[in-house]
């Protein structure tokens, strides 16, 4: 058997349209553009290189975006501030901090500084707790690009045994999180496993959609799970460099050898990938439609 590819890439760019749709009824109809507000700090390239992609996507899609690029030695407060003024703008709906911050700035601080109405991100605690009892306004734009390549791509979640492998809180918690809740695109019985669980492959046996999500190349192995599995590979591990100079990347599991035995599974590059951006551009889109709703 040769497994299905799950194309983050294609189906990317089918949310991209109905994106793009929005945006201009949006403008047709309320004169709002979405605004979404990208800080940086330092020169960090890999950073850098996440938030240009962001920001050329935010501009095809016809929203009114803004990037500020700080210095490496910005003070907390400078970078306070600058939230505060982003926080006011009515301009901006969503704003997104890149990641990792310098030490003399404190992550978390930065973070519940945000807006709860424009963290794009859903890294917020009260937009964490909202997803928790299933009343979550933003979804983290990874997990919520994984549930939507398995709902796009018809894969039965409803009643599946989901195995995550992983328990970060930007991807392994919310995914699993998520999945559990009693909703359309959920219903699943989810196991949780980090370097704590005494026997992975018990558990990855078991499953019938296995998320991976731990950093590590080659996590999984074709041994560890059943045939027909459906296997969402969020890692993006460097492996070196191709000819052309572009950094080589692979996955958590291994994809050859996996690609026999499972029934569907994400490539890497071209899976999980390109659905983040495009779920901050959703994010910040429905940021935008709540101030229309808020005031009517
Ligand atoms: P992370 O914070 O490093 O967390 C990794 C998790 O995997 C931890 O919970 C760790 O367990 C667990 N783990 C590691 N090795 C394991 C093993 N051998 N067996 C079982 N569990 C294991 O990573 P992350 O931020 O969640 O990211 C995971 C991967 O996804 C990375 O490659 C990252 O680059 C990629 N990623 C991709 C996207 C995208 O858009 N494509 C977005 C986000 C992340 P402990 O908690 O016990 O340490």
């Amino acid at each position: 058997m040769s497994a299905r590819i799950i194309s983050g890439t294609a189906i990317a760019f089918q949310i991209r349209e109905e994106i793009r749709q929005e945006v201009i009824e949006l403008k047709a109809q309320h004169g709002i553009e979405p605004g979404l507000v990208t800080i940086i700090v330092g020169k960090n390239p890999a950073s850098i290189s996440y938030v240009t992609a962001k920001q050329k996507t935010a501009k095809e899609l016809g929203f009114y975006s803004v990037q500020e690029d700080m210095p490496e030695d910005i003070s907390e407060t400078a970078l306070l501030e600058m939230i505060g003024k982003y926080n006011k703008d009515p301009k901006i709906h969503g704003i997104l901090v890149q990641l990792p911050l310098p030490k003399q700035v404190n992550e978390t601080k930065i973070l519940y500084a945000i807006d709860p109405d424009k963290d794009v991100d859903g890294f917020h605690p009260v937009n964490v707790g909202k997803l928790m009892i299933g009343e979550a306004r933003f979804y983290p734009c990874t997990p919520y690009g994984i549930q939507q390549l398995l709902m796009r791509s018809n894969v039965q979640i409803d009643g599946a045994e989901v195995v995550v492998v992983g328990r970060s809180n930007i991807v392994g918690k919310p995914i699993s999180m998520m999945l559990a809740q009693k909703a359309k695109g959920a219903n699943a019985t989810v196991t949780m496993c980090h370097t704590g669980t005494r026997d992975l492959t018990f558990h990855t046996k078991r499953a019938d959609i296995l998320i991976v999500a731990a950093g590590r190349p080659k996590a999984i192995t074709a041994d560890m799970v059943k045939e027909g599995v459906v296997i969402i590979d969020v890692g993006v591990n460097r492996i070196g460099m191709t000819p052309e100079g572009k950094a080589k990347l692979c996955g958590d599991v291994d994809f050859e050898a996996l690609k026999e035995k499972a029934a569907a599974i994400t490539p890497v590059p071209g899976g999980v990938g390109p659905m983040t951006i495009t779920m901050l551009m959703l994010n910040t889109v429905k940021a935008a439609k709540y101030t229309v709703s808020s005031k009517q």
